[in-house]
């Protein structure tokens, strides 16, 4: 048997080397044999950081603008800021809450300085990769693609993995592997990755160690490294990760049976060959609050994913009507691993009492 996250994490403290060490590199590797993230992945501590080192290895110029959807975390747009960039809100689609390609090009065809568009999965419903490229390709603009929501998120038919553009990967608290804090940053390239690799380590260059000069910094770099208490961790949930995203997907088809036909708009892939990671079960309704406090009063938790980016002091400008009314009447029922069907039912049988 795979040895468990309690047995993984005895082992490092005993082992005397709790920091950036072996565990943290046996965790990338098998985490780049596996298709659930980009090539050459790179340890960090949080998406965020991950988000931010993608901006940079992608050599994003400072002063540029970096488009993001307005359906998002606060992390997507906040690390623009800090690479001295302007955030330009993108609209949404209705239909999957993902970032409008429309929108996406409207911006680019008006904006003359873009440095580059943040994608997010959102929910781990896949955005429309091959259309995202296209875009890259015609505007010679880096597409950065926000996967803190797509661990076993599927695009026409093929895993994560397969994307052609730089990915930035949460294992916080809340995401499907959950270190405590945590995530990656994946490269198509391995200098990409050996420079990131630098970078989350304030720069430090140790290949040109020497006993005069222990090391060097070509380039300064950022305090972003994993530590391997924290991969040790990542490494014990790496065997029961295609279980647990299996419940997930169960539990997100039971929603989507239970729901269809009722008032309760569902929020779902683009593409029949796309499938959802599962992180949230996004719902639209009517009158959500309401709803929001009947549910709570049958015992049931609720999330609202997410407030759009313009309501909070980004400085960004764009107006993006269908993400308001998106974040207005948007619901995220509870799905969990531990969760039965039996559950599900239930929450879907108070949610159709409730919607009118
Ligand atoms: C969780 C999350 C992040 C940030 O991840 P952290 O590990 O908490 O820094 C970024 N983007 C989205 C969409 C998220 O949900």
């Amino acid at each position: 048997m795979d040895p468990s996250s309690l047995e993984r994490l005895r082992q490092v403290l005993e082992s005397g080397w709790i920091g950036l060490g072996p565990v943290t590199k046996q965790f990338e590797q098998e985490l780049a044999h596996s298709d659930w993230v980009g090539k050459h992945p790179v340890a960090v501590n949080s998406g965020t950081a991950a988000l931010h080192l993608a901006l940079v290895v992608a050599d994003v110029p400072e002063g540029s603008a970096v488009i993001v959807p307005a359906n998002t975390f606060v992390s997507t747009a906040s690390v623009a800021l800090q690479h001295k960039c302007r955030v330009i809100l993108a609209d949404i689609e209705r239909a999957t809450g993902n970032i409008d390609l429309e929108s996406v090009r409207d911006i680019l065809d008006t904006e003359p300085d873009v440095g580059a568009v943040i994608a997010v999965h959102y929910s781990g419903i896949p955005c429309d990769i091959a259309g995202l490229d296209e875009i890259s390709r015609q505007y010679g603009v880096p597409v950065i693609e926000d996967c803190a929501h797509a661990i076993g998120s599927v695009w026409q038919g093929r895993p994560m993995s397969e994307s052609p553009h730089i990915q930035a990967y949460s294992f916080h608290a809340t995401k499907a592997l959950a270190l405590g804090e945590g995530g990656c940053v994946t490269f198509n390239d391995r200098a990409s990755a050996e420079r990131a690799k630098r970078l989350r380590r304030l720069g430090i260059d140790m290949s040109t160690r020497s006993w005069a000069n222990p090391y060097d910094i070509p380039e300064l770099g950022f305090k972003y490294n994993m530590g391997d208490i924290a991969a040790a961790v990542g490494l014990g949930q790496l065997a029961s990760l295609p279980d647990k995203l299996q419940k997930r997907w169960s539990i997100v088809q039971r929603y989507r049976e239970r729901l269809a036909g009722t008032p309760v708009e569902l929020v779902c892939e683009a593409g029949d060959s796309d499938r959802t990671g599962g992180f949230a079960v996004p719902v639209l309704v009517k009158d959500r609050e309401r709803v929001r406090k009947e549910l709570d009063a049958a015992g049931i938790e609720s999330e609202i994913y997410f407030r759009p980016l313009g309501a909070f002091p980004l400085h960004a400008t764009r107006a993006t009507p269908v993400a308001e009314l998106f974040s207005r009447d948007v619901i995220c029922l509870p799905v969990h691993p531990l969760i039965s069907l039996d559950e599900v039912d239930y929450v879907c049988d108070r949610l159709s009492e409730s919607v009118v």
